[in-house]
């Protein structure tokens, strides 16, 4: 274990950590401290109350030098409110020592207040992304000196519908920066951002634990679609004794929705459903009425259920088979916790397989197989989704469904790695006769006298 000692902080970031009583850097404080210093773009994965804002604040505050511009040159972008309020006091608490003006600008409130505030000058902004663009369309806010961006809980962002903001703000920041970016769960939407935006990003995260908790109890149901999945679930529903508080995980909202509406009718009572187009009064009934009792089956996405603290919790059912391996370690662990008995099912299609094959890679072990129940009947009929496209013709661009969207963070291919010379032809031909075979350089004859 490390100390604050061995990052070699300066005297204001280590009197600060010592006011607030931190000796020793979390995990991931210690892992990233070095990566986010080096500049180089970064994707963190790791959840709150990890101590993942000091973890990019400490080597950006470490290596940001005194200004007196007013323009800032770190912005944080976070997907709420009180996530803003909650940054900006950390990064207050940690400049106890040091002249850094931090400003927390966020929507819902009277934008000309924050214009003053902007106006007399700053050096971090910590902001909700429609604010910061409105800010910086009003040219109050000037982004020309912006050298890092961290976006923190992107997947919570992308998961509010933010990417179109987002990508407008990366539109009019400066293009030599660097970017940072804290994520508590890997999601597609997320990893089409890294690969979009990052430039060979460096991964950095707490390792997700490939070995369960030895009193969860583990089953996998192979099932051809979605009705299939629909028909064993109820089937299993129905057995209140034994399934008296089920968290059901599907991966985004459009399938919550739909698997809510399919089980409102036989389990109207007992059912509640959490993720983002929910407001959040919504989200936090739901969550109560679950951990309460007065609700037994709560459906949840990946992203709208970390940090969910819920006792009890008799069985964890994948409807779906997470694609990143990681989620469904985050998923099985919100039961069998205290030491009690936990039970986690998955269901997985044949399109699933090798998901779940990722999975017991992972984990070092084949899940055991259960036989769907007799009584239960298998559908043939097919969701949208699972219907076969029409291909779209002519567009090589257009991503398949089924088309391997590959590791998050790859190498860049060999053939993409070629600096652009100027053109290959032109090098050729210029090695071949030693000098540039243009047409138009009139001063080639000029020059060369003159040696
Ligand atoms: P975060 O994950 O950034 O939301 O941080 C969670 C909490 O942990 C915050 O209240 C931090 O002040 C606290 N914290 C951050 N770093 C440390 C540390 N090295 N030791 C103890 N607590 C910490």
């Amino acid at each position: 274990m490390s100390t604050f000692q061995d990052l070699n902080l300066n005297t204001p970031l280590f009197n600060a950590l010592d006011d607030l009583g931190f000796t020793q850097p979390t995990p991931i404080q210690e892992q990233a401290f070095n990566v986010v210093a080096s500049g180089k773009d970064v994707v963190g994965i790791a959840q709150t109350g990890t101590g993942k804002t000091f973890a990019y604040m400490l080597p950006i505050l470490k290596n940001l030098k005194f200004s007196k511009q007013d323009n800032p040159r770190i912005l944080v972008l976070v997907p709420t409110r009180e996530l803003v309020v909650q940054v900006v006091e950390e990064i207050e608490k940690l400049a106890k020592y040091i002249n850094v003006r931090v400003l927390g600008v966020y929507g819902g409130v009277n934008i000309n207040t924050q214009k003053m505030a902007v106006a007399q000058g700053l050096d971090i902004i910590v902001a909700t992304p429609g604010r910061l663009y409105d800010l910086a369309v009003s040219r109050v806010l000037q982004l020309k000196s912006i050298q890092k961006v961290v976006i923190d809980e992107v997947d919570v962002m992308l998961d509010l519908g933010f990417r179109h903001q987002l990508m407008n703000i990366f539109d009019i920041l400066p293009e030599r920066r660097q970017n940072i970016m804290f994520s508590a769960t890997m999601t597609q939407d997320v990893d089409e951002l890294i690969t979009d935006f990052f430039i060979a990003p460096e991964r950095v995260s707490i390792a997700v634990s490939g070995t369960p908790l030895e009193n969860i109890s583990q089953s996998k149901y192979r099932v051809p679609n979605f009705y299939t999945k629909l028909n064993l679930l109820k089937h299993l529903l129905n057995d209140t004794e034994t399934f008296n508080k089920v968290l059901i995980f599907v991966a985004n909202k459009k399938m919550a929705d739909r698997l809510f509406e399919a089980l409102d009718e036989t389990f109207h009572d007992e059912l509640c459903v959490i993720h983002s187009n929910k407001t959040q009064n919504y989200r936090l009934r739901s969550i109560e009425q679950f951990r309460e009792g007065f609700n037994r089956i709560l459906v949840a996405t990946d992203v709208m259920a970390r940090g969910l603290d819920i006792d009890n919790v008799s069985h964890v059912i994948n409807f779906d088979t997470p694609d990143f391996p990681e989620n469904y370690m985050h998923r099985i662990g919100r039961t069998g916790r205290a030491e009690r008995e936990g039970q986690a099912l998955i269901f997985s299609t044949e399109k699933e397989q090798e998901a779940l094959s990722n999975i017991e890679t992972l984990m070092q072990m084949e899940i055991p197989l259960k036989e769907i129940p007799e009584t239960v009947s298998i559908s043939t009929e097919l969701i949208e989704d699972e219907r076969e496209v029409i291909k779209e013709r002519n567009n090589p661009l257009r991503r398949k469904k089924d088309e391997e969207v590959g590791p998050a963070f790859h190498e860049k291919k060999d053939k993409n790695k070629k600096e652009n010379l100027g053109g290959s032809y032109k090098f050729k031909i210029a090695k071949k006769y030693k000098k540039p075979k243009t047409r138009g350089d009139k001063n080639y004859n000029k020059r060369n006298k003159k040696k």
